[in-house]
């Protein structure tokens, strides 16, 4: 939202400054932001993606772990007895 103001107010800015080509280049700096969150936001995903996909929660302590782990790093409970997906 913040990100969103200081665009509006650099693009006034240029508007004041250059006239239309100001409103075209405030445009374009709009378009490059919001292709730049969006590719923030997609990075994210995925990492959280894969973060689900590799991790699961010990049913013992709650702390995140290797989907492949049969100790928990945490409190050491074998999981191998307790729970299998
Ligand atoms: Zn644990």
């Amino acid at each position: 939202m913040i990100k969103l103001l200081i665009w509006l107010g650099i693009t006034v800015l240029l508007i004041i400054l250059a006239g239309p080509i100001g409103l075209i280049i405030g445009i374009g700096i709009g378009i490059l932001m919001i292709i730049g969150s969006l590719t923030e936001a997609i990075g994210e995903a995925l990492s959280g993606l894969f973060e689900l996909r590799s991790n699961k929660d010990c049913p013992a302590c709650g702390e995140r772990i290797k989907r492949k782990a049969t100790v928990c790093k945490y409190c050491r409970t074998d999981l191998s007895t307790v729970e299998n997906e």
